[in-house]
């Protein structure tokens, strides 16, 4: 009940203006300043997409130092899957499964390059978003070994997380232009559906709240 008065309260439509794969545009109408906020604020906090948590180096002879690599790493976007769920949600608690963490394994012998192109993934729909970012050079005979961990998390608990860049404008507040520029491997509409089923869930644990605290 709370939930349908409080969708009353805002009622209003989308419109769309521009809808890509990494981006989309649109027009809030019958809107108001406050609940595109609350939308964009959402989507920065609570949105999860995947990047590296444990990156273990087992083998590095290339000239780059150990957290060079790992800090490259750490900065590379992954492709979404719907399959998982946060760690820090997940029953193994915080341990690693293959509910909530994907493991990747990278081997090679010089001369090369090693690329995001050559890790070898646990699950082939969790890969980097680009095949040709640059780890390392390997020069004759050097070897390379590393082990990635990646999982679901959010902007608020690391920037590696961070889904999109979106924002909203107005000339008037009753049409409101919101875009969303995917800068991870989830789609733009999907970064905004995810947004308002959070925006949902945690409206609905607070009529749950308020509905037993009146039965008391
Ligand atoms: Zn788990």
């Amino acid at each position: 009940m709370f939930l349908k008065i409080f969708l009353l309260l805002f009622y209003m439509e989308f419109e769309k203006i521009k809808d890509e794969k990494n981006y989309l545009e649109f027009n809030l109408i019958n809107s108001n300043e406050t609940l595109a906020n609350t939308i964009r604020r959402t989507i920065i906090t609570s949105v999860p997409v995947f990047a590296a948590d444990k990156i273990e180096i087992i083998e590095n002879d290339s000239p780059m130092y150990d957290e060079t690599i790992a800090h490259r790493i750490a900065m590379i976007p992954f492709t979404y899957s719907d399959n998982y769920i946060k760690k820090d949600k997940c029953e193994c608690k915080g341990k690693g499964c293959n509910k909530c963490t994907v493991t990747l394994i990278v081997k090679k012998k010089g001369k090369a390059n090693v690329y995001s192109g050559d890790f070898k993934s646990s699950d082939k729909n969790i890969v980097p978003v680009s095949n040709n970012i640059l780890i390392t050079k390997l020069e004759e005979n050097m070897n390379f070994e590393i082990e990635i961990s990646v999982i679901l998390g959010t902007q608020k608990e690391h920037s590696k997380f961070q889904n999109s860049i979106a924002s909203f404008s107005y000339d008037n507040p009753d049409k409101i232009t919101f875009k969303i520029k995917s800068i991870s491997g989830r789609n733009a509409k999907d970064i905004l559906l995810a947004s308002i089923d959070i925006l949902k869930e945690k409206l609905s644990e607070f009529e749950n709240q308020i509905r037993q605290k009146n039965s008391k």
